[in-house]
């Protein structure tokens, strides 16, 4: 098959041009999880001409499994994930090399996969794996391109690039108590879609690199699939982190016990998101003190006994919580989440933050 033919649309793009698809040819793209996000990301990560993909997922194809992950036919049912991915891949484009691990990632064998490969995509759906892929591909010094999906929201960001942060600048440890069981949340198939695709499209963009392209790295990347409303928010790198911080041989795998996502606090610098409508979630005595000019008071003991006490801001706008130092707001923001409000985000520092930083 003529390799120039199939490749004419995109090579076409001065910024992918032959060159841009030599570096593809080259590529060694490892995919965590062929599920909702895996399947859209390894498609377009095939058809575009990645010369090297590998897969793992130690499981099997379920008829429940078929609402998203759209590269399995009614017939692949039983059948391992990872070795039906790499068939279907391979009808799709037959001159690339795809590898299958019908296999769990774990702290045992991570290092030694991540070593074969340039770029991770983290396509799982727990904490549990998240961090260790962020961890594993930090100590092997390899790019993590992240998505993660619940209910109508989906998240996207790069991990572990250059002096970009990692994943636990944003999130430093898992959250703690029990939240929904992945197998359980629910999941709409066309946002798995999308957040899997924009993985493969960061993923094109590390690889070609060319100077027009700006990665998610040092951003999230949120999309709320009921509103269409998308945002992109900074996140710094943490000076502290227990990981991106620290030397390579330092970094210990973590073994976590899989957690599904839910009432993961997002943590935003004074001024990563405009616009938006502030809460401050102190007690009384202390908002009377002083607050933020046009922020609403609803104190965090009444959103413990009734998270309804919150009305969200007028369509589109994002709602950032606000305490003294930020953890009672982190805390609130938790509830919100937890109670299906979306959109809500905690002021890193706090109130103290704020004056500092409306004072420079
Ligand atoms: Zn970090």
């Amino acid at each position: 098959m003529d390799q120039k033919t199939r490749y004419s649309r995109q090579t076409i793009l001065p910024e992918i041009g032959a060159s841009g698809q030599d570096s593809l040819a080259a590529a060694r793209v490892l995919v965590v999880g062929a599920g909702g996000l895996g399947c859209p990301a390894l498609q377009y990560l095939a058809g575009a001409g990645v010369g090297t993909l590998g897969i793992i997922d130690p499981d099997r194809i379920d008829v429940s499994n078929l609402q998203r992950q759209t590269l399995y036919k009614t017939s692949d049912a039983g059948a391992p994930k990872a070795t039906a991915a790499r068939e279907h891949i391979l009808q799709l484009n037959p001159g690339i090399t795809v590898h299958a691990y019908i296999e769990e990632l774990t702290d045992k064998n991570v290092l030694g996969l991540f070593s074969g490969y340039d770029i991770i995509i983290d396509g799982t759906d727990n904490f549990a794996a998240k961090f260790l892929i962020n961890d594993a591909a930090v100590k092997t010094g390899k790019p993590v391109v992240y998505g993660a999906i619940q209910g109508f929201d989906g998240q996207v960001s790069v991990f572990g690039a250059g002096q970009g942060p990692c994943y636990r600048c944003l999130y430093p440890q898992p959250p703690e108590g029990v939240v929904l069981n992945c197998a359980e949340a629910g999941v709409i198939g066309a946002l798995a879609g999308i957040v899997g695709s924009v993985q493969a499209m960061e993923a094109v963009k590390l690889i070609v690199g060319d100077a027009s392209f700006f990665p998610l790295i040092g951003k999230l990347w949120l999309i709320d699939a009921r509103t269409m409303e998308t945002r992109a928010i900074r996140i710094p790198k943490r000076k502290d982190c227990a990981v991106c911080s620290r030397p390579a041989a330092d970094i210990a795998l973590p073994n976590y016990s899989p957690v599904c996502f839910a009432a993961i606090v997002v943590e935003v610098d004074c001024n990563s998101i405009k616009d938006a409508a502030f809460i401050d979630v102190r007690e009384l005595p202390e908002w009377e003190a002083g607050h933020i000019a046009g922020a609403r008071h609803l104190p965090l003991s009444v959103l413990q006994k009734n998270p309804d006490a919150f009305t969200p801001p007028e369509h589109g706008k994002a709602c950032v919580l606000y305490c003294q130092h930020g953890r009672r707001s982190k805390k609130a923001a938790e509830i919100l989440l937890n109670a299906g409000y979306q959109d809500i985000f905690s002021l890193k520092g706090g109130y103290e933050a704020w004056k500092n930083q409306a004072a420079l």
